[in-house]
């Protein structure tokens, strides 16, 4: 087979690179986690879906991977120039609770809707409270040629490393674009690394420092977990575009500062080699905003009916720098489309387990084998099936374009005459890349029950077999009043439903 390497868009040069790493083989990837205030919304997962699929291509290309998502349990702003409030501050006061308590919640929620997006653990979850320490000794170390302090702490001065705001392209000398400005800051595009605590205040969280009892800025956290835990310069680091604008040209300046290296013309004087951002996901009615009371979260969804993994899809099937419209008729495709593979699937487990019974060369059942990489399926007898592989292989290494990868593993799913242990392990092996977790889903999986519905599964079967029995005794009129029965609870029978899926609460 043709394997391709590994390109992927550097918002940095604005260009789509290979990849090199830093140390052969190995790939070494710094994602900008939560803040850990408040439950996270679908666009947030968002991020994590990408980080989680560029982790998964990294695998399949048999790089050995370390990714680290860190979890900010202090100093993320409500607002970016460094005048707002500690948004765990916030909250904790608003709910008259502990800070550590409200990041434990939040982390532990987060959490669920990792694994319910079937997003893979990291190497490691840096803990931003858990490096305070190394974070002042970071500064300490840039303090003299880079900082300067005014009343509200220790702040950076951009004019001090070489092309600040390169990745965001949007800076211009003055700092446009850089909003509120706090007073007697040298640039308005210089942001607090030490955020001293107010003269007669006391924070929650606090640490004492040589610029004064306070905490970290945000920007400080990520330079230094990514930089203790992974080793300047490192490969690859996300977050979501936001992140293009403030926060990353922000860690930039700082990595600059600490490895002493100047331009940005070699990639990796920017602390790792390659800044990826994946776009935004849009609703257009607000429901996103955590501050609009009842917002978009996973569970909302799932609450509906809706399987997180129909969400994960949805973000698959667009390009990842590509904004997403949120819609729930784009969900219930996405459902849809989940339905029909696990539907082949399902087909596929049972013709195997057929054939398995009358051989002794099978093993049965088919499951989905932990983790495939491309090394291991290479040189397999695909026969077939071997362009969707590689339609497959050529996909993911471009840009990570997994709505073009998708539509490979429709092919393979809709392959005629194929040896079905062939196919299955083929369907496995691109659904692990992806994240689909195909062969372990079935149909009841995806059934899931709307929280708003009364009626339960087994009185819709019983109602279900009362009608078949109507039906096959002619009695039209019985048959009708129990599907309208139905509809009243809100099920809908699906009768002659292409996918064969019976009945939809
Ligand atoms: P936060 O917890 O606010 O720091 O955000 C966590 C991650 O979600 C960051 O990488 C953000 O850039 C990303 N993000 C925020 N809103 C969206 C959105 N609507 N769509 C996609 N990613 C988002
Ligand atoms: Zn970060």
């Amino acid at each position: 087979m043709t394997e391709t390497p590994l390109k992927l868009f550097n918002s940095l040069t604005r260009q789509i690179e290979p990849l090199e790493p830093v140390h052969p083989g190995e790939a070494r990837v710094y994602t900008c986690g939560p803040t850990v205030y408040n439950y996270p919304h679908i666009g947030n997962m968002r991020a994590y879906v990408f980080a989680d699929v560029l982790g998964r291509a990294l695998s399949w290309k048999g790089y050995k991977l370390t990714h680290v998502i860190n979890i900010t349990d202090v100093g993320h702003l409500t607002d970016d120039a460094d005048a707002g409030e500690d948004k765990m501050e916030k909250m904790a006061a608003e709910k008259a609770q502990s800070i550590w308590g409200i990041a434990e919640h939040y982390k532990q929620a987060y959490w669920a809707d990792v694994r319910a997006l079937n997003i893979r653990q990291p190497a490691q979850w840096t803990v931003a409270t858990d490096y305070v320490e190394q974070m002042i000794e970071f500064a300490k170390g840039i303090a003299d040629k880079h900082c300067y302090e005014l009343e509200s702490g220790l702040y950076f001065d951009v004019s001090t490393v070489a092309d600040y705001g390169r990745l965001a392209r949007a800076v211009t000398e003055d700092g446009e674009g850089r909003i509120e400005s706090v007073e007697g800051k040298r640039n308005a595009a210089d942001f607090a690394i030490w955020r001293r605590t107010p003269a007669g205040e006391t924070r929650q969280m606090e640490w004492d420092s040589p610029w004064g009892k306070g905490a970290p800025g945000w920007h400080l956290e990520c330079s230094v977990m990514s930089g203790e835990v992974l080793g300047f310069p490192f490969d690859i680091h996300t977050g979501g575009i936001d992140h293009r604008e403030i926060h990353h040209p922000n860690e930039i300046a700082q990595n600059q500062a600490h490895c002493c290296t100047n331009g940005l013309d070699r990639a990796e004087n920017s602390g790792a080699r390659i800044w990826m951002h994946n776009n935004f996901l849009v609703e257009r009615s607000g429901k996103m905003s955590k501050s609009a009371g009842e917002f978009l979260r996973l569970q909302l969804l799932i609450d509906k009916g809706y399987h997180p993994l129909a969400y994960r899809l949805m973000c698959l099937q667009a390009h990842y720098r590509s904004e997403l419209e949120f819609s729930w008729e784009g969900l219930g495709a996405a459902l849809t489309r989940l339905k029909r593979m696990v539907m082949a699937v399902e087909a596929l487990k049972a013709r195997h387990a057929e054939l398995a019974a009358a051989s002794t060369d099978l093993d049965a059942p088919l499951e989905q084998k932990a983790e495939w990489t491309l090394k291991q399926i290479q040189g397999g007898a695909w026969g077939k099936l071997q362009p969707m592989l590689d339609k497959f292989d050529a996909a993911i290494a471009d840009d990570l374009n997994t709505a073009v990868a998708l539509t490979a593993l429709d092919d393979v799913l809709a392959a005629k005459k194929v040896d079905v242990g062939t196919k299955a392990d083929l369907a496995a092996a691109m659904a692990s890349v992806l994240g689909l977790d195909l062969l372990n889903l079935t149909r009841a999986d995806l059934r899931l029950r709307p929280v708003t519905a009364t009626i339960t599964e087994a009185e819709i079967d019983a109602a279900l077999a009362r009608r078949t029995e109507a039906r096959a005794a002619r009695d039209f009129a019985a048959s009708d009043a129990i599907r309208d029965e139905l509809a009243a609870q809100g099920v809908d029978v699906m009768d002659g439903d292409p996918l064969g899926w019976e009945w939809k609460l």
